[in-house]
């Protein structure tokens, strides 16, 4: 592989490493002209559903957009990327596993609310209150009440 950096034709694989569940492979490379370090992430291209958006619309499968919506749930969270990795990578397995061609948004948000109530109480009520756009106090509470009964 190139290097990002310099161009140059040539980088080594430092270290490789499973993550993902074991879906993916992290390698750390380091380009031999200039030392420069990086990290590629590989994995299984595999065919995703088309999502259904809430206005009908519909749009191709975008796992950085699923990622960036969790991301945002946990900003100064303790939780660590490799949590988030694991997360995204259930949810794209409860994606695929549906076996449909087109599946609506909506879905894929239960999705993510499964994973943050595991992940992370205040990620989850951050995500659910957009999500769901609570639409007064009490149906917020109610929320947050069923939680603590959890
Ligand atoms: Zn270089």
């Amino acid at each position: 592989m190139h290097c990002p950096f310099c161009n140059a034709d040539d980088t080594k694989v430092i270290d490789s490493r499973l993550v993902g569940e074991g879906f993916q492979v992290r390698r750390r490379r380091q380009c031999v002209e200039c030392n420069e370090r990086f990290t590629t992430f590989e994995v299984a291209e595999l065919i995703m559903p088309n999502v259904i958006k809430s206005n009908k619309i519909r749009e191709p499968f975008n796992e950085d957009k699923l990622r960036n919506g969790i991301k945002r749930a946990l900003e100064k969270r303790p939780v660590g990327l490799d949590a988030i990795e694991d997360a995204i990578t259930r949810i794209k397995s409860k994606i695929r596993a549906t076996g449909e061609r087109e599946i609506p948004a909506k879905l894929i948000g239960n999705y993510v609310i499964e994973e943050l109530k595991d992940l992370d109480k205040v990620a989850y009520i951050r995500f659910a209150s957009v999500y769901f756009s609570f639409h007064d106090i009490e149906q917020f509470s109610n929320e947050i009440a069923k939680l603590q009964q959890k």
